[in-house]
C-alpha cells in the first residue's frame, strides 16, 4: 500500500515508523533484522531505507602518491526492501537520490521496484560527496529531486526515457520528499525553500518527511508556513534522539539544525555517559508526546541501528 493512503485511512492517528540504513558492503541483511525485529511490535505501516552514493577514498601507492577511487560502501536499497517486506509484510520505501546516477540508471531501479511492486520512494537530491565542498550531479544525471520526482511522475504516467516505447506501463509511485523546518543549508531563504518545495509537490509528490529537529516550535512554525504557502500535502516528523556529548557539535555541523538551550544544557550538566543518553531520550520521548497530541501523521524515526534507545523511547509513547 502507499504511504499517503495510510494517512488518510489512520483518520486522524498519529502512525509510526522507522528508517534504516543499508549495511555496509560485505554485510548481510543481519544488520537490518536485528534493528527491525525489536521494533516491529509497534506495527510501523513502512520502513525506510536511506541510500548512499559513492564515497572517494584515497589509497597510498608504493610509489608514495595516493589514488583516489570511488567506492559505494553501503549497496542499493531494491533486494533490501524487498527483504523488508518479505520478512514483515509490511511496506518498504526506497529512498532515491539524484547524485551517482544517470536518468536511465534511476528509470531502471524504478523498473525493478515495479516489478517487485514497490509502491513507495522517497526523492531526494543526495548530498555532496565526502571531500567535495558541493553537490555535484552525475553526468547525464539529476540536478535536483524536482527532476526526480517529474522522472518518476512521468513513469505513473507511463512514459520512459525511451521515446519509442509508446505503450509502457503505468507505474503507481507514491512520492515522498525531504522538508527542512530550519530551512535547507543552500538556500539563500525560507520562502525560495518552500517555493522548490511546493515545485516538488506540484511536480507530484504526496507527502514530505523533515530533516530531524529538536524544538517542535520549529516543526510548527514549518507546517504553518507551509499551509500558508499553499503545501497541503501531510508533513511527517523526522526525529532522532541526542545521545552522545559529541553530537553537541556533529549534529549541527552535519545537518544544518539548531539545538535548543535547555537540551544542551542539559546535556553538559550530565555528569555520566548514561546521564547523558537519560537526557536524550527523555527529551525525544517529550517531543515525541507533544508531536503526537498535536495529532502529527506520522512519527518517524531515525533509527541509525540504535534499535534500544529507539524502542525505549516509542514503548514510552505509545
Ligand atoms: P533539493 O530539493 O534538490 O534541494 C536542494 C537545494 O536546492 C535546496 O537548497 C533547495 O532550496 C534548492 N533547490 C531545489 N530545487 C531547485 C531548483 N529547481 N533550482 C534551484 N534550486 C533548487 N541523503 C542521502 O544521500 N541519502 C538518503 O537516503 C537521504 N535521506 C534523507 C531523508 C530525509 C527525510 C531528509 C530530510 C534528508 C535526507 N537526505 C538523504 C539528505 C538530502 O539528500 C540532503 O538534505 C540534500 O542536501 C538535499 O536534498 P533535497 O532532496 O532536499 O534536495
Amino acid at each position: 500500500m502507499k504511504v499517503a493512503e495510510y494517512f488518510e485511512k489512520a483518520n486522524g492517528q498519529t502512525l509510526i515508523s522507522f528508517e534504516v540504513l543499508p549495511p555496509l558492503k560485505g554485510g548481510g541483511m543481519k544488520a537490518i533484522f536485528d534493528t527491525l525485529d525489536p521494533l516491529m511490535e509497534f506495527k510501523p505501516p513502512f520502513v525506510d531505507v536511506t541510500y548512499h552514493r559513492e564515497e572517494f577514498i584515497y589509497n597510498k601507492r608504493e610509489s608514495g602518491y595516493y589514488e583516489k577511487t570511488a567506492i559505494r560502501k553501503r549497496p542499493g536499497t531494491v533486494g533490501i526492501c524487498a527483504s523488508i517486506m518479505h520478512r514483515y509484510g509490511v511496506d518498504a520505501v526506497p529512498h532515491l537520490i539524484c547524485g551517482g546516477f544517470t536518468k536511465e540508471e534511476t528509470e531502471n531501479v524504478l523498473i525493478d521496484l515495479n516489478f517487485l511492486n514497490i509502491q513507495n520512494v522517497l526523492c531526494l537530491r543526495g548530498d555532496a560527496r565526502k571531500f567535495e565542498t558541493k553537490f555535484v550531479p552525475q553526468a547525464g544525471g539529476h540536478n535536483y529531486a524536482l527532476d526526480l520526482v517529474g522522472q518518476v511522475q512521468g513513469m505513473n504516467k507511463g512514459l520512459y526515457l525511451d521515446t519509442n516505447i509508446k505503450d509502457g506501463e503505468k507505474t503507481d509511485f507514491c512520492i515522498g520528499i525531504a522538508g527542512y523546518p530550519e530551512k535547507h543549508f543552500e538556500s539563500p531563504n525560507m520562502d525560495l525553500d518552500l517555493g522548490f518545495t511546493k515545485q516538488k509537490i506540484e511536480a507530484g509528490a504526496n507527502y514530505i518527511v523533515t530533516q530531524m529537529f529538536f524544538d517542535n516550535k520549529k516543526y510548527f512554525e514549518y507546517v504553518e508556513l507551509c499551509r500558508k504557502n499553499g503545501i497541503t500535502v501531510p508533513i511527517v516528523p523526522g526525529l532522532k534522539p541526542l545521545t552522545k556529548l559529541y553530537q553537541l557539535n556533529s549534529i549541527p555541523r552535519m545537518f544544518y539544525i539548531n539545538l535548543p538551550h535547555d537540551l544542551v544544557d542539559a546535556i553538559t550538566k550530565a555528569k555520566t555517559k548514561e546521564a547523558i543518553k537519560e537526557v536524550g531520550i527523555e527529551w525525544c520521548i517529550q517531543q515525541s508526546k507533544e508531536l503526537k497530541a498535536a495529532g502529527v501523521p506520522c512519527l518517524h524515526y531515525y533509527t541509525m541501528g540504535d534499535t534500544a534507545t529507539i524502542k525505549r523511547i516509542v514503548e514510552a509513547v505509545y
